[in-house]
């Protein structure tokens, strides 16, 4: 089931999210599933659990946009184990549509976290893929990419935003 995107200036994407504490559940499983469906009918390269308004540490990532199995991965309860290097791209994000600034990120990332049977997994990423995994993981924390860009721009993102909100374009 495709569910509703929630978009920037929703509190649920501005607040940490709690952690699984049971896996292998019925929920669990449909929450990933309709996760998939909805990054993927969005274009999406990755979407955590508050983009859908569920306030949960879980996250979807495929760098490949459906094109390739062995690039989807599952983050439940990640925490960053390392990062070294530096890369700078842009980065946009489903819940602030039309946005995209550069922004810097580590180049390399490990990532201990469970997969949905709640076995421990860890998992490396470079460039795109430790892009995507910082993303999530800070949407994960309640911090959305706009944090990352200077006070300026974001200044003109969030007043551009509210001309949006106010015109009832942004929902
Ligand atoms: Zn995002």
């Amino acid at each position: 089931m495709i569910r509703k995107i929630v978009k920037y200036g929703d509190p649920v994407l501005e607040k940490p999210a709690g952690p699984v504490t049971n896996f292998n559940t019925p929920e669990l499983r449909g929450l990933i599933a309709d996760m998939w469906e909805t990054m993927y009918a969005a274009k999406g390269l990755g979407l955590a659990a508050p983009q859908v308004g569920i306030s949960l540490r879980v996250a979807v990532i495929d760098t490949s946009a459906g094109e390739d199995e062995s690039k989807k991965f599952i983050l439940i309860n990640p925490e960053i184990l390392n990062q070294e290097g530096m890369q700078v791209g842009e980065e946009g994000c489903l819940s602030i549509p039309g946005f995209r600034e550069p922004v810097k990120r580590a180049n390399l990332v490990r990532v201990a976290g469970h997969d949905e049977s709640g076995h421990r997994i860890e998992l490396d990423g470079m460039e795109l893929l430790a892009r995507a995994m910082l993303h999530e993981i800070d949407h994960l924390h309640g911090i959305l990419f706009l944090s990352h860009l200077s006070p300026l721009k974001r200044d003109i993102i969030r007043r551009k935003i509210k001309k949006l909100q106010k015109a009832g374009e942004w929902d």
